[in-house]
């Protein structure tokens, strides 16, 4: 068995400069999912609690797809949130988390600034494949957001073999693309440190403002023509932009523009 160390609190604390973000930390060993348990918890839990995993053993991406988390492996958190912000805005919070996670990186390591891209609305990759995932999701009573979760998945020091057979042309690591066995909890503060200052900017601003300069810059997809899939229909378009509610501004083959909320879309490059 490979060891791993697993995450101190303590390193955490230490790299950690937030009031909000991470002031309450939950580190498991094994859980389902930390979306899961955040939800499960989010009435108990004061807004900003992080919870980490070592690993899920049923890790979530979007419309119920799985996301593989094995031990020791990766980043594995998810943020509980309780913005006081109409259930419309809720989905710009990828947006945010995915700027954090990319100034996170690059803060860690220049490699990052020219290899890590933006896959809209919620991927992050390296080079031509995936290396993390953020999966937002909200609670709400009645007609007001309760608690909002998002999750961030990072596959740091995954080996080819420790991906499931399906997901290896696809998925890759930090660990793979660099070389380099990168310190979690280093990581986890940074991604700590710069989403509680752009969450702040969204509140604060009432738009995305840098998070949107930070995702658009990093954009996998703008000036690319990409495969829109929406319920087994498939539609190639041009993507022209993010527009300012971090939505994607497309051109069809007829010429027509129209702009995409990330709701049940999936998007493929060619
Ligand atoms: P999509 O990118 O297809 O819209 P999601 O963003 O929800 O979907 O991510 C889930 C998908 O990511 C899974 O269906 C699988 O293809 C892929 N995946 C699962 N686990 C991992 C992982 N650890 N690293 C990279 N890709 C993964």
């Amino acid at each position: 068995m490979e060891k791993h160390a697993e995450f101190s609190l303590v390193s955490l604390k230490k790299y950690i400069r937030t009031q909000k973000i991470g002031s309450n930390v939950i580190c498991l060993k094994t859980i389902d999912s930390t979306n899961s348990e955040a939800k499960r918890r989010s009435l108990e839990e004061a807004e900003g609690t992080v919870f980490l995993s070592e690993q899920q053993t049923a890790g979530r991406g979007r419309l119920g797809r799985e996301w593989a988390s094995p031990d020791g492996k990766g980043i594995w958190m998810s943020v509980l949130l309780k913005p006081a912000i109409s259930p419309d805005k809720i989905p710009q919070l990828t947006t945010v988390a995915a700027a954090a996670v990319s100034l996170a990186l690059e803060s860690i390591d220049t490699v990052f600034d020219t290899m890590l891209r933006i896959k809209w609305p919620n991927d992050i990759l390296l080079g031509a494949k995936k290396a993390g995932g953020i999966l937002t999701e909200m609670q709400m009573c009645g007609d007001i957001v309760q608690a909002v979760v998002i999750g961030i998945g990072l596959n740091v020091s995954l080996k080819e073999n420790d991906f499931p057979h399906q997901l290896r042309q696809q998925a890759t690591s930090l660990l793979l693309e660099t070389g380099v066995s990168y310190d979690r909890v280093i990581i986890i503060a940074q991604i700590i440190n710069f989403l509680e200052s752009l969450y702040q900017e969204f509140l604060t601003e009432g738009d995305l403002g840098r998070s949107l300069a930070i995702c658009r810059k990093r954009s996998a997809v703008i000036g690319r023509k990409v495969q829109l899939l929406h319920q087994g229909n498939k539609e190639e378009v041009e993507v022209l932009d993010l527009g300012c509610q971090g939505e994607l501004v497309v051109k069809h083959a007829d010429g027509t523009r129209s702009s995409i909320i990330s709701g049940e879309i999936s998007i493929r490059m060619e």
